[in-house]
C-alpha cells in the first residue's frame, strides 16, 4: 500500500442509498412467476398474502418498478451499521504476488455477523406497519435467525425462529443471541407443527435441513392469527433489499473511479450475490458496460453447476410455492460432513434466470479449498470470515493468481458477508485435520432431482 492509498473506501452516511434497485426491471426474459402447487397457475397476490406481508407479496410481484424508496425507519435502522466499507485487500494481493487488485464488500460488521440483517430489518418493519404481532421464520446457520431477532426487538415485534437441528445443537451460542433479542428459537424438525410430527415420523434421528425448517415456519405463519412468514435468501423480495449492497459498492467504486472487471459471490440461496451484482448487472443488461459475474458454491451443494432449471418446491413439506430456479430437489439434504453453510437445495430464480441466459457464471469448490481461504484471508487482512463468505474468497484468490500468470491487473470485487465467530466447530475440524470433501455422486442426485414435481 502505497501512503496516499486508501485501504477503506467509504461513503458518508448520507450517501447511503435511499432507494433499492429492482433488476428484475432491466430483464428481457423476467424470473419464472412462483406457481400455486394447488392450481398450478402463477401465484397471484391473493394466494401469497396469507403466508407473506402484503407489501412484501406486492415487491415479490413487481418486475417493472425500477426504483423502491426505502422507508424513512428502514433508513434509520441502516444507519446503525451502514454503510458498509469497500475494502482494498492490499495485504492479501502482496501475499498472492499478483498484479489484480482486490476489493472485497464487508457486510459483517452487525451483531448477525452477515448481510442478512439488511433485508430482516426491512420484513419486519412491513410486519409491523400493517399491524401484525410478529413472523415466524427458519434458520439454518443462524445468521438470519439473528438478524430478524435483532430487528424484531428493535421493531418491538415477536419472532417466532426454527433453527435446523445440527445448528441449534452444534451452535448453541447462536441461540441465545437470538433469545438475547427475544426470540423463541425452536429446533426443526419439532413436534410442534403437523409436518415437523410427519418428517420425524419418517425419518427418525435427521438432524433438518432448511427446507424442513422452511416448512415448519410456514405451517405456525399460517396457523397463528397477526402472524405471517418470512425468508432470508432466495425470494425476489430479498434480492431487492439487497441490492444495498450493490448500490453502496457502485457508489464507493465511483468516487476512487475504478470499474470492478470480476464480481464474485458465495451462493446459497442467491440474495448476497444479487444484491452485490444488481446494479452492475443493470448495467450490462442495458448495454451500458460489462462484467463478468461469478457465483460460488459448495461442491456438496451444487445446486447452479450440477442441478437443472425446473419447478419445484422451496421447502420439504411441499406448503410454499413452486418456485422455477436451479434445483437438486426439494428433498436433497447435503452430506452431514458439510460444514460450510450455503445448504440450500435451490437458487433465486433471478439468479437462476441470469444464469441460464448465459450472463453469468458458476463454480462448484471443495470445502477444505474453501478454509484454506479462509484461512489465507485471515492471517493477511485481519477479519475472520464465515465460512460461506470464504467460498467468494476462494473464487476470488484463483482469479488473482491467474492475473500473476497473465500479468493482467484486474479489478476483483468479492462479497465478504459475514464473520465466522460462531463457525469456530467447522474451523476446528479442518485444523485437526478432520474435514473432507464430499461430492455427491450423479446417483445421489438423481434421487432427489427425480422427485421434482410434473408441472
Ligand atoms: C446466509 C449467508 C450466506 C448465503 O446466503 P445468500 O442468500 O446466498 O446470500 C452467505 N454468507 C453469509 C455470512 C450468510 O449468513
Amino acid at each position: 500500500m502505497k501512503q496516499n492509498e486508501k485501504y477503506k473506501i467509504y461513503l458518508e452516511e448520507d450517501e447511503i442509498p435511499t432507494q433499492w434497485y429492482n433488476v428484475r426491471a432491466d430483464m428481457k426474459i423476467k424470473p419464472a412467476p412462483l406457481v400455486n402447487p394447488a392450481t398450478g397457475k402463477p401465484a397471484t397476490l391473493e394466494d401469497l398474502t396469507p403466508v407473506f406481508c402484503e407489501e412484501l407479496a406486492k415487491q415479490e410481484l413487481d418486475n417493472d418498478t425500477r426504483y423502491f424508496d426505502i422507508p424513512e425507519e428502514i433508513q434509520k435502522f441502516y444507519r446503525m451499521y451502514r454503510p458498509a466499507p469497500l475494502v482494498r485487500a492490499y495485504f492479501l494481493e502482496e501475499a498472492l504476488g499478483t498484479p489484480a487488485h482486490i476489493y472485497y464488500k464487508f457486510e459483517g460488521n452487525n451483531t448477525s455477523g452477515s448481510h442478512k440483517l439488511n433485508s430482516a430489518v426491512a420484513q419486519v418493519y412491513y410486519a409491523k406497519k400493517q399491524g401484525l404481532k410478529g413472523t415466524t421464520t427458519e434458520t439454518g446457520a443462524g445468521q438470519w435467525g439473528t438478524a430478524v431477532s435483532m430487528a424484531s426487538a428493535f421493531f418491538h415485534m415477536d419472532a417466532k425462529v426454527y433453527m435446523v437441528k445440527v445448528s441449534y445443537e452444534q451452535k448453541p451460542f447462536r441461540r441465545e443471541v437470538m433469545r438475547t433479542y427475544g426470540a423463541t428459537v425452536t429446533p426443526s424438525p419439532s413436534m410442534t407443527t403437523e409436518i415437523g410430527k410427519a418428517i420425524l415420523a419418517e425419518h427418525p434421528g435427521t438432524t433438518g435441513s432448511l427446507g424442513c425448517a422452511i416448512s415448519e415456519a410456514v405451517e405456525v405463519a399460517v396457523k397463528t392469527p397477526g402472524y405471517r412468514y418470512i425468508l432470508g435468501s432466495v425470494l425476489n423480495q430479498v434480492l431487492l433489499h439487497q441490492s444495498i449492497i450493490g448500490l453502496e459498492a457502485k457508489k464507493a467504486f465511483d468516487k476512487i473511479g475504478v470499474k470492478p472487471d470480476i464480481i464474485i459471490g458465495c451462493a446459497g440461496g442467491g440474495s448476497n450475490l444479487g444484491g452485490l451484482m444488481s446494479p452492475f448487472m443493470g448495467e450490462k443488461l442495458r448495454g451500458e458496460a460489462d462484467y463478468r459475474f461469478i457465483a460460488v458454491e459448495p461442491a456438496s451443494c451444487p445446486s447452479l453447476t450440477r442441478g437443472v432449471y425446473a419447478y419445484d418446491f422451496a421447502d420439504t413439506g411441499r406448503i410454499c410455492p413452486l418456485a422455477k430456479m436451479y434445483t437438486l430437489g426439494s428433498d436433497f439434504i447435503p452430506s452431514p460432513n458439510h460444514a460450510g453453510g450455503l445448504r440450500y437445495h435451490g437458487m433465486s430464480p433471478i439468479v437462476s434466470e441470469l444464469y441460464d441466459e448465459g450472463l453469468m457464471e458458476a463454480r462448484a469448490v471443495e470445502q477444505t479449498k474453501v478454509f484454506e481461504a479462509a484461512e489465507m484471508f485471515a492471517r493477511t487482512e485481519g477479519i475472520l470470515p464465515a465460512p460461506e463468505s470464504s467460498h467468494a474468497i476462494r473464487v476470488a484468490i484463483d482469479e488473482a493468481l491467474k492475473c500473476k500468470e497473465t500479468g493482467e491487473a484486474k479489478n476483483i470485487l468479492f462479497g465478504l458477508t459475514g464473520t465466522g465467530y460462531f463457525d469456530l466447530v467447522a474451523y476446528q475440524k479442518f485444523h485437526d485435520g478432520e474435514m473432507s470433501d464430499y461430492i455427491p455422486t450423479d446417483e445421489d442426485l438423481k434421487k432427489s432431482i427425480a422427485k421434482l414435481p410434473k408441472i
